[in-house]
């Protein structure tokens, strides 16, 4: 087996022999320790029947381990200085694709179709970018992509929020529309010092696995989230009052929401933070008709 990547020693040969200056605006926080990768591409329960996908494979750190451990890995990569080196880390392995575009533009769905005929199980596993976790984890999930699930690498604080659960501060908007579409759980949390260069922040490893039965029956997603992120909105407020502040003008909007309130028998005094997603669907089902 080659040397890992992921060494302090080789990543900063590799950047000498590039004469690569990370690119802080791009999230480039490279891996250099190969215990936590391998531990990241445990979590996704891979064999040589599943194709991985990674989302900026920087100098391949985990790349390469999802090679040795997938039958085939798609990349992708946005920043053009990147490609030389990962033909040069990368060239022991025959089984790895790196695609040179932005994930929020590419055409993901076109990209497994062409490159991962043949794969039936597939999992997005990634070191993210910080500055746009929260985008590419949605984008992924709502394009309906033939994928099994997400371990993704992302700050511990948005972590946190995925994965939260009713009745706690950091459950809101975002750990609704993640668990209403997925298993999120927090696998590991990964200090600065596994980085270079090092994070300001904590890091954690969350595994999100496509739910095969809906968590809730949803009449309309997109109002659903409408009503979710209005409950939001004032976190102090009742969901009375961010329901009323929030949602758009519709039919007698104020009886709307209390008729919807009382038929779900939700106290209009609770907060959006004690509802489950079945409440949340419930309500958003009983509203949806005045404002559509
Ligand atoms: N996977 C490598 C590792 O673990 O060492 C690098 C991870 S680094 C946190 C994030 C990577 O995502 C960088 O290589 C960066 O260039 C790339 N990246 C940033 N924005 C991107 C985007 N919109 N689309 C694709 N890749 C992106």
């Amino acid at each position: 087996m080659t040397k890992d990547i992921a060494t302090p020693i080789r990543t900063k040969q590799i950047m000498d022999k590039y004469g690569l200056k990370v690119k802080k605006s791009l999230g480039q926080n490279f891996l250099i320790d190969p215990n936590i990768l391998r531990n990241i591409v445990d979590h996704a329960g891979l064999t040589k029947d599943s194709a991985a996908i990674e989302v900026g494979p920087g100098i391949g750190a985990l790349t390469e381990q999802l090679a040795r451990q997938a039958g085939k890995v798609l990349a992708f990569e946005i920043d053009q200085r990147l490609l030389p080196v990962l033909e040069d880390t990368l060239s022991p392995y025959d089984n790895i694709d790196i695609v040179h575009s932005d994930i929020l533009k590419a055409d993901v769905q076109k990209t497994i179709d062409e490159q991962l005929v043949g794969y039936e199980d597939i999992m997005v596993v990634a070191n993210l970018p910080y500055y746009i976790t929260t985008p590419i984890i949605i984008r992924l999930l709502t394009e309906n992509l033939p994928i099994r699930g997400l371990v993704v690498m992302l700050q511990k604080e948005v972590a946190e929020r995925i994965t939260a659960k009713p009745g706690t501060k950091a459950y809101g908007s975002l750990s609704i529309a993640i668990q209403y579409y997925t298993h999120a759980e927090l696998a590991m949390i990964v200090p600065p010092t596994v980085f270079m260069p090092q994070p300001n922040v904590d890091s954690a490893v969350i595994r999100m696995i496509k739910r095969t039965e809906p968590i809730a029956q949803v009449t309309d997603e997109k109002f659903f989230f409408t009503v979710t992120r209005a409950s939001f909105v004032q976190r102090r407020k009742t969901i009375f009052n961010n329901l009323q502040a929030g949602l758009p003008e519709g039919k007698a909007k104020k009886e709307a929401i209390i008729e919807a309130l009382e038929g779900t028998g939700i106290e209009p005094s609770r907060r959006g933070e004690t509802l489950t997603i079945q409440e949340f669907a419930q309500l958003a089902n009983a509203l949806y008709p005045s404002f559509s």
